[in-house]
């Protein structure tokens, strides 16, 4: 089965959030269960560099305006072929959502040149049985595809986050090449506008987002606008849980932490919370609850209830360490929260790999008091470095984190800590719950850490379900 990928990240090269984690891993999984799954992306410098050498295969003459248009092939580092969408003039810095007034035409012309793939194939013999898109910059590539009829490949689109839905002023149909009979809430038109996420739920074939519960919770109000069109298209979508690149994803293989540790040494952790502690100039306490997040600062991720939270914090003796960058009101205040808490609350502003792994390696808790989170990798991380999570339940953060109630301490399932109501009481009350195991019963709270660490994370599981789900599309 041969399977065409396409989407605007891929890490390590291009990250903006979870989707690079995907875009990654889940073909490197696909691929180990026989898939021949290759990725479309546009061709930013960085991946041009990382890809080399590039061989040009198609040239597709201008397209969407922004001048000739070449694909070309290439393979990731780690073996995996990509396809880039060469035209500089809409791809030519490594911050995929940046330029906002090249996006819609930029995007699709990727979308456009996924179609492309999609019917004619490279030119070199390989043509795909089924285009997979990837959130809104890709989804006019499955209405591509549909309006321009047959034969073409099945298509499917994966929703990572609704909160995204690429919607575009009405008079760009012509630019993008769209007929004018798409236009219609049965087509393309979303409340008068272009939606490019609305089109890839009208026209793929099938629909899939990244957790059993988002699957759910999308068909109401967290449909955010789009329910409607979720509830029509409900049979086709599936909610697949993502997965961890344990490759990349090892405590006892990671070149960033100060001392490698697993689940049996767990011991070996405090080197690393105290490297953490001085180097981010909190005081050095070992015995300090060290609470930790990590997380674009956006609406959605539910920061400002940590905010709220804050006098809490000081008032029980807890660190918090915040590592994020986003919307300039939440940095604001989390700078100000750490010059009014020096030694206690650590906050640094930017995108830090390294720093990342380090946190989840050296934290107790890792906090995700997400409003939506469709899926979440930063508690699965934080559970295979052995730092508890502390998240709402909703999306994808209830399918990975088992609350410890006193039944499921007992019944050894409690793997961190949940709470449901959006506000800072409900997340006092889980930190409360949190500090006391922590405090008063070390052996439960090492019990809790030994869970997380052997929850079975990796992208085998998931890889099977996409795979069932390809084959249904394919038969139907
Ligand atoms: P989202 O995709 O909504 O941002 P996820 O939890 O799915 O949320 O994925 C977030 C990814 O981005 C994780 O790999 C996390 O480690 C990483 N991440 C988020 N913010 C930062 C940051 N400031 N520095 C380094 N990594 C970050």
């Amino acid at each position: 089965m041969r399977v065409l990928f396409t989407g605007t990240e891929l890490f390590p090269h291009v990250k903006v959030g979870g989707l690079a984690d995907v875009m990654a891993a889940l073909p490197k999984a696909l691929r180990a269960q026989g898939v021949d799954v290759r990725v479309l992306l546009p061709g930013y410098p960085a991946l041009k560099r990382a890809a080399v050498p590039l061989e040009p295969l198609v040239a597709l003459g201008d397209l969407m305006g922004g001048g000739e248009a070449r694909i070309l092939l290439g393979r990731c580092p780690a073996g995996l072929p990509i396809y880039l969408l060469d035209q500089p003039a809409f791809f030519h810095t490594d911050t995929p959502y940046a330029a906002a007034g090249t996006l819609p035409l930029g995007f699709g012309a990727l979308s456009w040149a996924a179609a492309h793939l999609g019917r004619h194939g490279d030119g070199h013999g390989w043509c795909p049985d089924l285009v997979h898109a990837h959130d809104w910059p890709t989804g006019l590539a499955p209405a591509y595809l549909a309006l321009a009829g047959a034969p073409r490949p099945r298509t499917a689109l994966t929703i990572h986050n609704l909160a995204y839905q690429g919607l575009f002023p009405a008079d760009l149909l012509v630019p993008l090449g769209l007929p004018e009979d798409c236009f219609t809430p049965g087509g393309v038109e979303f409340y008068g506008r272009i939606g490019f996420l609305k089109a890839g739920l009208m026209y793929a074939d099938g629909l899939t987002t990244v957790s059993p519960t988002y699957a759910q919770e999308i068909l109401g109000p967290a449909g955010l606008g789009l329910e409607g069109v979720l509830q029509h298209r409900n049979g086709s979508l599936r909610g697949i849980l993502n997965g961890v690149d344990e490759s990349v994803w090892d405590p006892a293989r990671d070149p960033h932490l100060p001392r490698p540790f697993d689940r049996d040494h767990l011991e070996a952790r405090r080197p690393g919370k105290l490297d953490l502690q001085r180097s981010l100039g909190l005081q050095e306490a070992p015995e300090a609850f060290l609470v930790a997040v990590v997380s674009r600062f956006a609406g959605e991720k539910g920061l400002d209830l940590v905010l709220e939270a804050l006098p809490w914090f000081a008032g029980h003796g807890i660190q918090l360490a915040v590592l994020g960058q986003g919307e300039a009101d939440l940095e604001a205040r989390f700078l100000a929260a750490s010059r009014l808490h020096p030694g206690q609350v650590a906050v640094h502003l930017g995108y830090d790999e390294a720093l990342s792994h380090r946190i989840y390696g050296g934290a107790d808790a890792l906090l995700v008091p997400s409003r939506h989170e469709p899926c979440g990798l930063t508690q699965m991380y934080a559970m295979r470095y052995g730092a508890v999570p502390l998240v709402r339940a909703t999306g994808g953060l209830a399918d990975t984190v088992t609350d410890a109630t006193p039944e499921a301490l007992k019944a050894d399932r409690a793997t961190g800590f949940t709470f449901l109501e959006p506000d800072s009481a409900a997340l006092e009350a889980a930190l409360g719950r949190a500090l006391g195991l922590f405090r008063d019963h070390p052996a439960a709270w090492t019990a809790l850490q030994r869970r997380g660490m052997a929850r079975e994370a990796g992208w085998g599981p998931s890889a099977r379900a996409y795979l069932a789900f390809y084959e249904k599309l394919l038969r139907a």
